[in-house]
């Protein structure tokens, strides 16, 4: 089973994508852990990469794309992948698609995780962590016992510079911006399905087994 997984900031993709792995015993295909993979190993296109990333700018679509290809070539994936946080863009949905048409590789479910915006921004701008432990707290789902203290080693909770309203909305319209042709896409080819993660975890979990299995 080749699955794509897909979710704006904070709509559990991390979670789901755990999950899934866990319990189909597929590959893990994330670009963020090819990105360093390929860069700790000095090959011609991470060292590319990491030229954009070092000067703080985005790594082109054909450098991510050409690693992908790379990637998807030379792992096992007897079972099936999981492909998470790509393609991101239309144009990288079309190279993908090159690469793996008429391939065991092919596409066989689009996951996209759905949360309302408000109810993000809820879940972003009332989250804390702990500097310390790494520990994440929530204002009102999930609050410390003590308010702004971190449970664990008592140290002030913070929030994170990215986890304001305003960061979060340009985060997001450019996530619609960018995923909105990606999603038509897969639309078009029959293969997305939308999940509300707007529900538990349980819940969102339940209806992700329910679309991969049917
Ligand atoms: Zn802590």
């Amino acid at each position: 089973m080749n699955i794509l997984i897909m979710g704006g900031p904070g709509a559990g993709k991390g979670t789901m994508s755990e999950k899934i792995i866990k319990k189909y015993g597929i590959l893990h295909i994330s670009t963020g852990d090819i990105f360093r993979s390929e860069m700790n190993a000095k090959t011609e296109l991470g060292l590319l990469a990491k030229s954009y990333i070092d000067k703080g700018m985005l790594v082109p679509d054909d450098v991510t794309n050409a690693m992908v290809k790379s990637y998807l070539m030379n792992s096992h994936h007897a079972s099936g992948y999981l492909l998470d946080g790509y393609p991101r863009t239309l144009a990288q949905a079309v190279a993908l698609n090159e690469v793996i048409k008429g391939t065991r590789m092919e596409i066989d479910k689009v996951i996209a995780l759905d949360l309302p915006f408000d109810v993000l921004a809820d879940r972003v701008t009332g989250r804390r962590i702990c500097k310390k432990c790494q520990s994440i707290y929530h204002i009102t789902n999930t609050p410390p016992k003590k308010e702004g203290i971190c449970d664990v080693c008592g140290e002030p909770l913070v929030q994170r510079k990215d986890d304001t309203i305003e960061s979060l909305s340009v985060r997001v319209q450019e996530y619609i911006k960018n995923t909105a042709p990606v999603l038509d896409y897969y639309r078009e080819k029959g293969y997305l399905v939308t999940i509300n993660a707007n529900q538990s975890i349980d819940d969102v979990w339940a209806d992700v087994q329910k679309a991969l299995e049917d």
